[in-house]
């Protein structure tokens, strides 16, 4: 028997913040004023990845009920018209998950991004360096990235995207991950992202200026 022991190198675990324009609270109430998840990747050290790799092991609410409150609070859905957030995690699951499933089973897979987001900790890592969200001021990017990889000891990638105003703003942050999803590590590569100013804004969760729905 072919021992195919694992099809990945690492992950990108990426939180996003609550600040592209016209983002849509879900509809189980306005997430926390923090950063949540977008999701927990899959990857190859040359920056391929591997997408949708068991479309028969579907999405299962029923295997992560103990979960789901945790779920609601900390991997939000943004996107509009708002929902309920099943969409989005079946949507990760079915996209980046399946490629684990040599690894994490689908309750563990969840489990393991919650837990990477309380040890990331990223607004602890910002606040730390003087680093809080606040309409209208400006980081250097620099600044930002240096708060997280002191606090996290491991590089991170910075992701922006342009506020109503035509300011950079902080989007997404990477954090890589080893192929167990239990540590953070250096990153063999880096993403391909929007690319940010040099200064950019940390816009406040959720704040009105940022939003055109609710
Ligand atoms: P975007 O083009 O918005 O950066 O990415 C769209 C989607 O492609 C992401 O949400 C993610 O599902 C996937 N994706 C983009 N870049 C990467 C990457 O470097 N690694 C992995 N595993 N997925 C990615
Ligand atoms: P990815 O970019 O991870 O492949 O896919 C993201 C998909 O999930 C998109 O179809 C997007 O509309 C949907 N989605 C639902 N909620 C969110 C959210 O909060 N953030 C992002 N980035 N996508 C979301």
């Amino acid at each position: 028997v072919l021992c195919l022991s694992q099809s990945f190198d690492f992950y990108y675990f990426v939180q996003q913040c609550d600040s592209r324009q016209g983002c849509c609270y879900p509809e189980t109430g306005k997430p926390d004023e923090d950063f949540s998840i977008h999701g927990l990747w899959p990857n190859y050290n040359d920056g391929t990845y591997p997408s949708s790799c068991d479309l028969r092991n579907s999405f299962d609410e029923s295997k992560i009920s103990d979960l789901i409150s945790r779920l609601e609070k900390d991997w939000p859905t943004l996107a509009c018209p708002s929902g309920d957030g099943l969409k989005f995690w079946g949507h990760e699951w079915s996209k980046h998950g399946t490629c684990a499933e040599s690894v994490l089973d689908q309750h563990s897979y969840f489990q393991k991004a919650l837990d990477l987001k309380g040890k990331a900790n990223l607004l602890q890592a910002l606040e730390t360096a003087g680093i809080r969200p606040e309409d209208g001021k400006q980081y250097s990017l620099e600044s930002i990235k240096d708060a997280i990889e002191l606090a996290l000891g491991v590089n991170t990638f910075i992701d922006c995207n342009v506020d109503a105003r035509r300011n950079h703003q902080l989007y997404q942050v990477y954090l890589c991950v080893d192929s167990s999803a239990s540590n953070f590590i250096e990153c063999p590569v880096l993403p391909h992202g929007r690319s940010c100013g040099s200064k950019i804004e940390f816009p406040s969760f959720g704040s009105d200026s940022t939003h055109d729905e609710l």
